[in-house]
């Protein structure tokens, strides 16, 4: 999980995987202005990961980015930021550099806000 720290910026990603079941993390830049407190995925990372998900049948499942001491549920910023609302938000806090909590929240259907979901980690 190291790698997915960008301590004391926010780590982004795109969860790719069939369905509802993640198989693969992809890092993508964040190129929001202020990385210490935002997120964005830089769009060719997704555009990227979009044209190798069609060759393998896979697709894009949602998102991961991370809160530097922050807690590991969406802030406002995020609810303001859905797009898809069929994303799986996967949302890590981190503690320093080496406490780690992860939740996994799904956007309201309608309005703005997440509900949590649960998060089954499966070994490989
Ligand atoms: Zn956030």
């Amino acid at each position: 999980m190291h790698s997915l720290s960008r301590y004391p910026e926010e780590a982004c990603a795109l969860i790719v995987g069939c369905g509802d079941k993640a198989e693969e993390i992809v890092l993508a830049p964040n190129i929001a202005e202020n990385p210490t407190r935002f997120f964005e995925i830089d769009p060719s990372a997704r555009i990227h990961t979009e044209k190798k998900c069609r060759q393998s049948g896979q697709s894009i499942i949602g998102v991961f980015h991370s809160h530097p001491d922050g807690e590991a549920k969406p802030s406002n910023a995020d609810a303001n930021m859905v797009i898809e609302r069929n994303f799986i938000w996967l949302i890590a806090s981190l503690n320093g550099a080496d406490e780690f909590h992860m939740g996994a929240f799904l956007p309201f259907q309608n309005g703005a806000g997440f509900t949590p979901v649960s998060l089954k980690i499966e070994e490989k």
